[in-house]
């Protein structure tokens, strides 16, 4: 009787509830200690819904924990050099310990010239070139916030990494690519598919673990996935009838996986507390090492 396997459901927010408990308790016992409270700096450019909801998620999260934050605004047509002009500011204000571009940017901002102003210290988005280079080396200073919250969620379930056959699904700068990097630091052996890769299932049926951030609701199909296989949806589709899907599909994977994380509360929840676990980490290193904080900006 081969009996199916019934996937264990990891369930994001309660992780993400923890760490944001833990992480109030050891700011709290920060600010007591130095006077210090962590700030974070979040710059949001025109007025996109969905940039507003996040930017304002993300000033709700840090006052969750105790992390003071600023929001500032700008209409959209500010032009890249006033932008970097403000991140300047920015990086030299000491009572700022993360800064957050929300993207995207209007078209006509230099992205790239605007993410490489901020101090590397502070670049608490991990999106700094240093930092990116940083996770090929895996010398990082700041891991990238989804890929962070999945390793995260691998660890709260104690799911071996080292060794394992993974397949990522997406090849984006801000999930896929970082994602396969930090994979491969930890001694997993990574296969990278993207749009045009050629016959899915031939890789991700191989897969120990699959992650999958492609933006495409029910791209991965039961019959995609191995038996017992570790399933990671990072994928966030907004179906026409309203509800949220991510890019497998859940009921029948559910079925096979060993482990398998929902949308919504799977990896979402993670993304923005890594993201508060980033900006503390900064602070806690500008007090233990005062003299090298403000230096570590690249010329
Ligand atoms: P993106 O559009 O920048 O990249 C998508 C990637 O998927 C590309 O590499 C593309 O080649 C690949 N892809 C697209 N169609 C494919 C197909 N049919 N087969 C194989 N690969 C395919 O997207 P992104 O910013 O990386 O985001 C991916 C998804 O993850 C989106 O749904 C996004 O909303 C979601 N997301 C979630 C979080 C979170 O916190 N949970 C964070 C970031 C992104």
């Amino acid at each position: 009787m081969g009996g199916r396997v019934l996937a264990k459901i990891i369930d994001g927010k309660a992780v993400a509830s923890r760490i944001r408990l833990e992480l109030a308790e050891k700011i709290s016992a920060l600010k007591k200690m130095s006077g210090v409270t962590p700030g974070l700096a979040v710059i949001l450019v025109g007025d996109d819904p969905a940039s507003t909801v996040y930017v304002s998620n993300k000033v709700r999260a840090c006052g969750s924990v105790g992390i003071k934050s600023v929001t500032q605004r700008f209409g959209v047509e500010i032009e890249t050099d006033d932008l970097i002009e403000k991140i300047k500011a920015l990086n030299d204000d000491p009572d700022i310990h993360g800064i957050l571009v929300q993207l995207p940017l209007p078209t006509h901002v230099n992205v790239r010239k605007v993410l490489e102003a901020i101090a590397i210290e502070k670049d608490v988005d991990g999106f700094h070139l240093y930092n990116v280079g940083g996770l090929v080396i895996g010398d990082t200073i700041f891991s990238p916030c989804t890929p962070y919250g999945v390793v995260k969620l691998l660890e709260s379930e104690n799911i071996n990494i080292e060794g394992q056959n993974v397949v990522i699904v997406g090849a984006s700068n801000i999930v896929g690519k970082p994602m396969a990097l930090m994979l491969m630091a930890r001694d997993a052996t990574v296969a990278i598919c993207h749009a045009k890769t050629r016959d899915l299932a031939q890789f991700t049926i191989l897969a120990d673990i699959l992650v999958v951030a492609a933006g495409k609701p029910n791209l991965i199909l039961p019959q995609m996935v191995k038996t017992g296989a570790v399933v990671i949806d990072v994928g966030i589709n907004r179906m026409p009838d309203g509800r949220l899907s991510g890019d497998v599909d859940f009921e029948g994977i559910a079925q096979k996986a060993s482990f398998i994380t929902p949308v919504p509360g799977g990896v979402g929840p993670m993304t923005v507390t890594m993201l508060l676990e980033n900006t503390f980490q900064s602070a806690s290193y500008s007090i233990k090492n005062p003299c090298t904080y403000q230096k570590l900006h690249l010329p």
